[in-house]
């Protein structure tokens, strides 16, 4: 059996070896709790303080400006709903906005403003997945607290125009949130040239472990917590602070930024030999989102008369992982949320496979794929039609 294949890098990625070992003496003799003040607590902080310092260098931000969280779902949370409370309280404004296609950890954040009374309300986006600027003007007015457009959407790879909507959204007092856990690494992200309020990534998307998230908090964005309890983080986010984790994340940030532009060319030249290959074998594919700006790892093809449930199957068994959608909506048969508000038809959306590239993909893996994929695709048509 060749080599396993690894192309699911939008749902995380491998911990980079220079992470672990900056995250190691964390676990071992540096395992002090950045509250104490005895000289392990001073050294916990230290780095603590380092680590924040580092991580916000690489967006161009003060240290003060980051949280770090336990992972990006709750980056998003806290600046949907920490936004929205705050605001709602102190200028009256009632209503949260969020694209359709946001990642569930935003869409699951504005159900629970509904829940708590907030006005819940969702952009159109084109067939492309691309958001419908004057729905954004009729729907981020004077009632709207908060606004979350992702910047890279993880199922389609489709960037949003987030200067453009951040620098709109405040033209109508509106604080502007971006998830940008995918865009990290794939967009040049600078806090000093986008006026973005909040900004939300995740570690484990970019060679930091699973469990580690950091929410930017431009200076004066009225967020209350989510978490009530000790004074970490200024009150911000009560709890101990990994510290472990949060040096991985800055060393992981760093290491990304670093190689932004040279993995960035490299993917986007595999992407699209796999693309144009898949869709020389297999004309009648769809590749969602072709035709807008998308980051250079994701591609996501519907092949008719396939299900993506068959095919990620007889993928694994010839060693090849892909996923269908979302990760986290992996063994739902439902239409990915994200597919349906782009209006694709139910059978074409069930057929969806997402390959994602990323440090593990190779131009061998790549042909391999190219090879395999068309003649996997033959197989289970030739099987639905016998
Ligand atoms: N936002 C986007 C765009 C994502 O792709 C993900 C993870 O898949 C998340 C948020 C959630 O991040 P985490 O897994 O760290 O909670």
């Amino acid at each position: 059996m060749p080599e396993p294949i690894y192309l699911d890098h939008a749902a995380t990625t491998p911990v980079r070896p220079e992470v672990f070992e900056a995250m190691q003496p964390f676990f071992g003799p540096r395992f002090g709790n950045p509250s104490s003040l005895h000289r392990w607590g001073r050294e916990a902080r230290a780095a603590l303080d380092e680590a924040r310092e580092r991580l916000a260098s690489t967006l161009g931000a003060h240290s003060d400006e980051l949280c770090f969280t336990s992972c990006g779902t709750e980056a998003d949370n806290m600046a949907l709903i920490g936004v929205w409370r705050s605001r709602r309280e102190r200028d009256g404004r009632n209503a949260a906005v969020a694209t359709p296609i946001e990642h569930k950890a935003v869409l699951g954040a504005l159900h629970e403003v509904a829940h708590e009374g907030g006005e819940e309300r969702l952009l159109r986006v084109d067939a492309c997945g691309v958001v419908d600027s004057s729905s954004f003007d009729e729907l981020v007015n004077d009632d709207a607290a908060v606004c979350s457009v992702m910047w890279v959407n993880n199922e389609i790879g489709v960037m949003q125009d987030v200067p453009a909507f951040a620098q709109r959204a405040h033209q109508r007092g509106v604080t502007f949130h971006t998830d940008a856990v995918q865009a990290f690494g794939k967009v040049h992200i600078d806090a000093r040239k986008t006026p973005f309020d909040l900004l939300s990534i995740s570690g484990h998307k970019i060679g930091a472990p699973k469990g580690i998230g950091a929410l930017f908090i431009r200076r004066g964005t009225p967020v209350a917590p989510l978490m009530f309890g000790g004074s970490q983080d200024r009150g911000r986010r009560p709890g101990t602070e990994n510290v472990a984790m949060a040096v991985g994340l800055a060393r992981a940030a760093e290491l990304t930024v670093a190689e932004r532009e040279e993995e960035c060319g490299r993917l986007n030249a595999l992407r699209e030999r796999l693309e144009a290959a898949l869709l020389e074998r297999i004309p009648d594919a769809v590749i969602h989102g072709r035709g807008a700006p998308r980051a250079p790892h994701v591609l996501n093809i519907s092949v008719p008369g396939t299900d993506s449930e068959a095919m990620l199957m007889a993928l694994d068994l010839r060693g090849v992982a892909c996923s269908a959608g979302s990760a986290c909506q992996s063994g739902s048969i439902t239409p990915s949320h994200v597919l349906t508000a782009l209006g694709v038809p139910a059978d074409l959306a069930g057929a969806a496979i997402r390959m994602s590239l990323g440090s593990l993909t190779t131009d061998e893996g790549v042909a391999r794929v190219a090879e395999l994929f068309p003649t996997l695709v033959e197989k289970a048509r030739r099987l639905a039609t016998a």
